[in-house]
């Protein structure tokens, strides 16, 4: 029961992170940790120089302002792809959209500039209409004169707007184009496109971009340095830079450009700049994957079991190590997967983790500590018996010891003698009982013992009390009076223990009266319960003092006073047997007058014509 309690415990906390792992703020936290570990983590080298393999020629501000704004873009284009030409770049990829008809003399002009250009990729562009998205081609004029035409449709998160992968293939009109940089990337290994529902290859480069996630996604790796930027105004001077490069030209000008993105940096990047980095991504080949649905849980999974097996296994100080361990392997996980090309999410290891640690840890505290204050109190409790036994054995012993002493002492008659040896039979007896008595009424009180539940005589037992009271009594010179008109009924339950608890009453009473008084015993049946009352004419308590008399170890000042105080516990023990027996205890009490205890036994009451 307490190991299914505790795998509940564990399971629930292994669910609860696995939902916050899914909210908004987990993807963020994510996306921070995917970034922070992208600046950390270096690329590997492109080449002995590690210098980029992709350029970008920047249409940028300057440009702009130099050649008469974005009206003039398409003879930019041409100036540009006409100095291109002497550079003999491996692949030239253009962002620009060329799908509408421009100046007819301009055109003419930019279209001989495309079919001059060597290994040349055109950009398309889906557009959402009312019938449904569509591919935004170029000119035909245009598309005909180049290599290949691919998307240039970069994927933006939701949540902040970061461009963190793209999509490498996209379907729209039941027509498939590759990325823009795929197919630079091919033209520049000079290879075919194969795919696979895993993943795509282009001569010796194996890409992982499953089928499965739409568009086939690419995670990007952006050079923390950057693309080396030309200007497209400045390009005549660096035209030497650009051989056997992969040459991206677009627009970057911030008034003109049509896509501005955010990369990991928080650095506002155009589109084209993208393209180049995804162009680096797949040149270095240092592709990250994501773990499948299953490997991320069942690595949380696997972090809950272990907080569980911490905390079960372990105690003090050594399982809060070890669930440290656990905690730091979950915050540690993400980031060596990391350096193995493996995006691990961060945020639901690490919740599962930090939950079950806690969860397990106070599940073992309180058990733990309930276990503690268990073993306390039953130590107490035993204690108490402890002393209550010795205690009550002091009477019989006194008067043993004191019977064989002056047995051995003195030259006795053969009377005298035979008294007292009864008197040694009696009260060695009396003791056996009593460590009988006190064995039961432990394990009464620890639940081990069934009660004895057979009927017996309760006027048997109220005269065996009195009878063995009566010696106590006459010393005091106090009378026992047995009023036991209607006495004569049978109860179900256990006698020794009823008998130990009627014998407490009248020695009580005895032991708190003062000499020359009257204590009565009786027993009658009213409205269906038994009432057995002793009732004396000592020395009573008040209403304060009534109330705790119950308590184990409760003594009252007057009788401290009186010099009578015993243990305390005597009653405490018949209240629970009387209990046992499916009663209660009354107590009527004045001080200085007297006291009047009653137990009333409404439980397994027969009148003694019935049971004829
Ligand atoms: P003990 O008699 O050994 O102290 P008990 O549990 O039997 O232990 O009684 C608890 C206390 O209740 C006594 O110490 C005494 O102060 C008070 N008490 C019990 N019976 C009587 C009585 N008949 N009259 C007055 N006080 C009593």
């Amino acid at each position: 029961m307490r190991n299914f309690a505790y795998a509940a415990i564990i399971a629930a906390c292994f669910l609860a992170g696995t939902l916050a792992g899914w909210t908004s703020l987990a993807v963020r936290i994510d996306h921070y940790v995917y970034d922070l570990l992208t600046r950390l983590t270096p690329l590997p080298k492109a080449n002995p120089h590690n210098t980029p393999e992709a350029v970008v020629v920047a249409i940028d501000e300057e440009t702009l302002q130099a050649r008469g704004g974005m009206r003039r873009i398409r003879p930019i284009l041409t100036e540009t792809l006409e100095q291109l030409r002497d550079a003999n770049p491996k692949v030239v990829a253009l962002d620009t959209i060329l799908s509408d008809p421009g100046d007819p003399a301009e055109d003419g002009r930019l279209e001989a500039a495309l079919r001059a250009t060597e290994n040349l990729i055109l950009p398309c562009e889906l557009v959402a209409t009312a019938d449904g998205t569509h591919w935004e081609d170029p000119l035909d004029r245009f598309k005909n004169a180049t290599t290949a035409v691919g998307h240039v449709h970069a994927e933006q998160d939701r949540l902040d707007g970061v461009s963190r992968e793209i999509s490498l293939e996209d379907i729209a009109n039941g027509q498939r184009r590759w990325a823009l940089v795929l197919e630079a990337f091919r033209v520049s290994r000079g290879a075919g496109i194969v795919e696979s529902p895993e993943d795509l290859s282009v001569g010796s480069a194996l890409i992982p971009a499953p089928r499965s996630g739409a568009g086939r996604p690419m995670l990007l790796r952006y050079l923390p340095a950057g693309i080396p930027t030309i200007p497209a105004l400045r390009l005549r001077d660096r035209i030497s830079t650009l051989r056997g490069k992969a040459v991206f030209v677009g627009v970057t000008a911030l008034s003109a450009a049509r896509d501005r993105l955010v990369n990991p940096y928080g650095q506002n990047i155009a589109g084209v700049e993208v393209h180049a980095h995804a162009f680096e991504t797949l040149a270095r080949a240092s592709f990250l994957r994501r773990p499948s649905d299953l490997t991320a849980f069942s690595v949380a999974a696997l972090f809950a079991m272990a907080a569980g097996l911490v905390f079960a296994l372990l105690a003090g100080w050594q399982a809060y190590v070890a669930g440290l361990c656990v905690l730091v392997a979950a915050h540690i996980a993400p980031v060596v997967l990391f350096r193995q090309n493996l995006l691990f999410p961060y945020f639901g290891p690490a919740a599962v983790a930090w939950l079950s640690c806690a969860g397990a840890a106070s599940y073992q505290h309180f058990f733990a500590r309930r276990e503690l204050r268990r073993s306390e109190s039953e130590k107490s409790r035993y204690q108490q018996a402890i002393h209550w036994a010795a205690h009550e054995m002091r009477t019989p012993l006194t008067t043993i010891q004191g019977s064989s002493e002056i047995m051995t002492r003195y030259a006795l008659s053969e009377e005298k003698r035979k008294q007292l040896s009864q008197n040694i039979n009696s009260e060695s007896k009396r003791l056996a009982r009593l460590i009988q008595t006190f064995l039961d009424v432990e394990r009464l009180a620890d639940g081990q013992m069934e009660m004895k539940r057979e009927a017996f005589d309760v006027s048997a037992v109220v005269e065996t009390c009195v009878a063995r009271a009566r010696p106590l009594a006459e010393r005091k010179n106090i009378r026992i009076h047995l009023d036991s008109a209607s006495a004569e009924c049978s109860l179900t339950g256990d006698s020794e223990l009823m008998e130990y608890a009627v014998y407490n009453l009248l020695t009580n009473a005895v032991k708190y009266s003062p000499p020359d008084t009257d204590v009565h015993i009786a027993a009658e049946i009213l409205r269906g319960d038994l009432r057995l009352s002793v009732r004396d004419q000592g020395i009573g308590m008040d209403s304060k003092e009534l109330k705790r008399v119950f308590q184990k170890f409760y003594r009252t000042r007057r009788a401290e006073e009186s010099g009578e105080a015993g243990t305390g516990i005597g009653l405490s023990i018949v209240e629970q047997i009387v209990a046992h027996h499916g009663g209660r205890m009354e107590v009527t009490s004045e001080p200085g007058k007297g006291s009047c205890f009653t137990m009333v036994l409404n439980a397994h009451v027969e009148s003694p014509d019935r049971r004829g």
